[in-house]
C-alpha cells in the first residue's frame, strides 16, 4: 500500500530555488479543507503554535510587564547596594542606625564604587 504523503508542498533548502515538492511525512490527520496532513504542517497544529508564540511574545513585550521586571531589576540592584555598603557591619550595629545614617553609609559606598570605576577606565 503507497504511503499516504501530507498535503503540504515545502521547499529544498537548497537547490533549485523556488521548486517545491510534497513534504515526505505520511498525513495522519484529515482536517475539514480535505487535506492530509502530518504533524508538523496539520493547519490546527500550526494555527495552535503560532498563538502559543504570539502569547508569549506578547507577555515578554507587554508594557506592563517591562515595566515590572524594569522595577524589580532596580529593586535587586539597590538591595544589592544596600548589602555590600552594610558588608562587615553587625546586626546590632545596623539596628541602632537611623534610616538618616543607613542612607548616608549607602551613598558613600556608592561615592566610593564611582571613585574606583573612575580610578579604573
Ligand atoms: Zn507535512
Amino acid at each position: 500500500m503507497a504511503k499516504l504523503q501530507c498535503s503540504k508542498r515545502v521547499f529544498h533548502k537548497d537547490g533549485a530555488f523556488g521548486e517545491d515538492y510534497p513534504c515526505e511525512s505520511s498525513g495522519v490527520v484529515i482536517r475539514s479543507d480535505g487535506g492530509l496532513w502530518c504533524s508538523q504542517h496539520d493547519p490546527e497544529a500550526v494555527a495552535k503554535r503560532r498563538n502559543a508564540q504570539q502569547a508569549k511574545w506578547d507577555a515578554k513585550f507587554n508594557p506592563l510587564q517591562m515595566e515590572k521586571e524594569a522595577r524589580a531589576e532596580e529593586a535587586a540592584a539597590r538591595a544589592a547596594l544596600c548589602v555590600a555598603a552594610c558588608e562587615g557591619v553587625t546586626d546590632e550595629v545596623l539596628e541602632s542606625l537611623t534610616p538618616g545614617e543607613l542612607t548616608a553609609i549607602v551613598k558613600r559606598h556608592l561615592r566610593r564604587e564611582l571613585l574606583e570605576q573612575a580610578a579604573d577606565g
